[in-house]
């Protein structure tokens, strides 16, 4: 039997020491210096840098990848625990080494990128010395790849390419862009002439491709791969943001409960309400499916592929939003009014919600993509009736059953009392 619901020791040591790190030294450096890895001080880098030696120190920088290409290679089941530790700091992915929309470039990087691309990008993305942003999502129409019309056109020694980009993640602030295209992936810094960055929205950037030339060498993968490219990127994502999104809900049912054995009302403290502990309990059970189904996923991830384990991530990806939503909801809502405002992280793990739903594809895709995926398993019934129909479900059990009550006279007749007694009461 290979079901285990443990951690082997050597690992918990790992994580434990990931938790103590996260609150003496990450936790304190996101409330005083926020968004500390990307600050231009000098002071706050070589402090940012100290502390990523330390991961580095531990052998937790870049989690995410395998062992060849500079990170732990721990797989996806071990990465699903670190990120249920980290998922709840905002700085720690990115002092782990290990935050979007980085790591989905980098995976394709990796995975795609001749020796030269590597050296070129992915050993400066390791190290954050450089950061990127991935550009797929069109003005017209994200949900559906068919939308899009960027396309790169060959020029000599050139790729121009031409088009218009929506909520490119951090895009303004990258030094490199992924592009998709109609016919390839490809790498675009974001200094090339011709890339413009409007100036709204703020975080997630509209950028127009005008004319944008790049060497031949900035396409990634094979010609016309983009699609392949991006599935690979986007099946990590997925399930990584699921990973974190456990650490969110963790954090909101512990709130909810710290609050309600705190929080007094009509003589008591809420928590004896039992309307209070419905949603507590109800978070608590959501929580822990959201978990088995996301450690289940990752788990078949290391026994066969992303690609293989296509169902299981699309299946977490849209359950991540609905679980997000109302336990942080519930959360919100057992803080009274405290819990609207920007005093709690409540409010911004609500609003991650749709966020969560939206980014990597719209949870309606996904729940389509898992049903199609499942009915392929089944076929049609003749007739009009299931398989499951009761009177074929006994005629075959009699036909089954006629030998052994053929040579028992006995039970053949205590069936028929049978047979009679329950044809009455059938209705
Ligand atoms: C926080 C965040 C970060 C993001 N970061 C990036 C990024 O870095 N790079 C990038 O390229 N993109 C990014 N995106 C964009 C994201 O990929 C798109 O929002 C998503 O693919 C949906 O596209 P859309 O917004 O154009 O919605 P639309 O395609 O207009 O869809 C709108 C709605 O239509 C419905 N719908 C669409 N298709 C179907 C269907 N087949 N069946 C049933 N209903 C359907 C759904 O309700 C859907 O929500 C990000 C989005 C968010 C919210």
């Amino acid at each position: 039997m290979a079901w285990e619901f443990e951690t082997e020791p050597e690992f918990q040591a790992k994580l434990d020491w990931i938790k103590q790190f996260c609150d003496e030294k990450v936790e304190p450096l996101h409330h005083v210096f926020p968004h500390a890895v990307r600050s231009p001080d000098p002071a706050v880098k070589a402090y940012v840098r100290q502390l990523q030696q330390e991961v580095k120190d531990q052998g937790l920088w870049a989690l995410f990848l395998d062992e060849d290409l500079g990170g732990p290679g721990f797989g996806q089941l071990k990465l699903a625990l670190v990120n249920e530790v980290i998922g709840r700091y905002p700085a720690a992915p990115q002092l782990f080494g290990a935050a979007a929309p980085d790591t989905g470039n980098m995976e394709m990087l990796a995975a795609y990128g001749t020796e030269e691309q590597k050296e070129r990008w992915l050993k400066p993305l390791l190290a954050q010395e450089m950061f990127s942003a991935y550009s797929m999502t069109e003005p017209q129409g994200g949900s559906d790849p068919n939308l899009f019309v960027t396309h790169a056109e060959r020029d000599g020694d050139e790729w121009v390419i031409n088009g218009e980009k929506w909520f490119t993640s951090a895009g303004r602030v990258a030094d490199l862009l992924f592009v998709m295209c109609t016919n390839g992936m490809y790498v675009v810094p974001r200094t090339t002439p011709g890339v413009e960055i409007m100036p709204e929205p703020r975080n997630h950037n509209h950028i127009i491709y005008r004319d944008v030339r790049v060497p031949l060498d900035h396409l990634l993968g094979p010609e016309d791969g983009a699609k392949v490219l991006a599935q690979r990127r986007l099946g990590g994502g997925r399930i990584h943001h699921a990973m974190r999104t456990i650490a969110q809900c963790q954090l909101a049912l512990d709130m909810m409960c710290e609050r309600a054995l705190t929080r007094r009302s009509h003589g008591q403290v809420i928590a004896e309400h039992q309307m209070v502990q419905d949603k507590i309990a109800e978070s608590y059970v959501k929580l822990k499916m959201l978990r088995l189904l996301v450690l289940e996923a990752a788990w078949k991830i290391d026994r066969t592929s992303t690609q293989e384990a296509r169902t299981e991530i699309a299946a977490v990806k849209f359950t991540m939003s609905r679980v997000l939503r109302e336990i942080s909801f519930d959360a919100l809502h057992i803080h009274g009014s405290l819990g609207t405002t920007d005093l709690t992280p409540l409010q911004d793990m609500y609003a991650a919600a749709p966020h969560m739903g939206l980014a990597d594809g719209p949870d309606e895709v996904h729940k389509a993509t898992v049903a199609r995926r499942i009915l392929k398993s089944y076929r049609p019934h003749d007739g009009n009736f299931p398989r499951e129909f009761r009177p074929y479900k006994e005629q075959a059990a009699r036909e089954k059953m006629q030998p052994v009550l053929d040579a028992n006279p006995e039970l053949a007749k205590a069936a028929e009392n049978y047979r009679r007694y329950f044809a009455g009461r059938r209705g």
